[in-house]
């Protein structure tokens, strides 16, 4: 039976180009000079996502900052005692940041570091979606933005969709899911519950190949395939391991193979090499620059975070996240949902059955 209300076939979303910062040592050494003093006079802290560069990835941790994925940005910006926060990543990690921490200041190197995922799904949009389904329960993936999380039921990270998703299934819900086509798939192939999807995508991820894949992993009979759920169904299927970016770090730590194939944005490359040094790491294939490959394994969104733009910031101010309270306060109630779900698992409280 179709759907009462049909699911929005979703216009491609266009990224910008790739500009990557290109920093010779002397100017990388003084911009972080200047920064460091400048987050010290603004009692700033800095927490930088794996996608980001290994410059940001390396002054988060020599300032006793974080590198890690979304929810933990915004876990640790909310424990540490900092007044401000500076959120290297993309829009939506910042507002989420914000969300957490009402009363801190939250800046971001570039407000206009954007996500697909997020475009791809108006609040407007959204709304009308979850009003044509009042017997369904929405659940909404991180990469959305605070209007989006406001409407919505509950709010899931990679790392803990699966596990949500199949708890309330075990309730008897059935469920909206949105943005990403590819992760809302997997999880509903996973756990069997009932979920409308959502038609947005990761361009990054979108790109990986499953053929171009088959073929380097027989070239590479040793590696490990490691995949971010948001890649395509056929590339999924080729997985050793299919995990948020954390649970694959951990995958490149602790697997005895001296080889990984890794797809997912080449960014948390810096974090894998630091964890298990000497492990090869080989980018999953793309269809490739100058063929249907728009982002080629980096996000271009995430590239618009450099040394340059934050010492800017930091100097002449601007680029603070605000969000209306209204939508705030509520978007800390679905995000919070997840976070209660995620201590009560830990702690034993909450049994997932087969
Ligand atoms: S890598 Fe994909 S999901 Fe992550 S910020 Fe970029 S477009 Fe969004």
């Amino acid at each position: 039976m179709s759907p009462a209300f049909p699911i929005p076939v979703r216009p491609v979303i266009q990224p910008p180009p790739m500009v990557e910062e290109v920093l010779d040592d002397a100017e990388r050494t003084a911009l972080k000079t200047r920064i460091k003093a400048l987050m010290k006079q603004q009692d700033a802290v800095l927490v930088a996502h794996y996608y980001t560069s290994a410059d940001l990835q390396d002054l988060a941790e020599e300032t006793g900052g974080c590198v890690s994925d979304s929810l933990e940005m915004a876990r640790f910006g909310h424990a540490h005692p900092a007044k401000t926060l500076i959120v290297a990543g993309v829009k939506f990690m910042g507002e989420t940041a914000k969300i957490l921490n009402p009363e801190k200041r939250v800046i971001m190197p570039d407000l206009a570091a954007e996500c697909s995922l997020d475009l791809a799904c108006p609040a407007d949009e959204f709304a009308a979606f979850c009003d044509a389904h009042p017997d369904r329960l929405s659940v909404v993936y991180a990469n959305t933005s605070a209007a989006v999380k406001a409407r919505a039921d509950w709010v899931v990270t990679s790392g803990i969709a699966a596990k949500i998703v199949k708890y309330l299934h075990q309730q008897g819900h059935k469920l909206l899911w949105a943005p990403d086509r590819h992760l809302g798939d997997y999880v509903q192939r996973i756990t069997g519950a009932d979920m409308l999807l959502w038609q947005g995508s990761c361009v990054v991820h979108e790109a990986f190949k499953a053929d171009a894949l088959k073929k380097l992993r027989a070239e590479h009979p040793n590696a490990a395939v490691l995949v971010h759920p948001e890649s395509p169904e056929a590339v999924i299927a080729l997985a050793d391991v299919v995990g948020s970016t954390t649970q694959l770090i951990e995958a490149v730590r602790t697997l005895p193979n001296p080889e990984f194939i890794v797809a997912t944005d080449n960014g948390i490359f810096h974090k894998m090499h630091a964890a298990a040094p000497g492990k090869i790491l080989l980018e999953a294939p793309t269809a490739g620059e100058g063929a249907t490959c728009v982002s080629c394994a980096h996000c271009p969104w995430m590239a618009m975070n450099g040394l340059r733009k934050l010492a800017a910031v930091l100097e002449n101010g601007g680029n603070e996240i605000h969000i209306e309270e209204g939508i705030r306060a509520r978007a800390a109630v679905s995000i919070q949902k997840m976070l209660d779900f995620a201590a009560a698992e830990k702690a034993g409280q909450i049994q997932l059955g087969d």
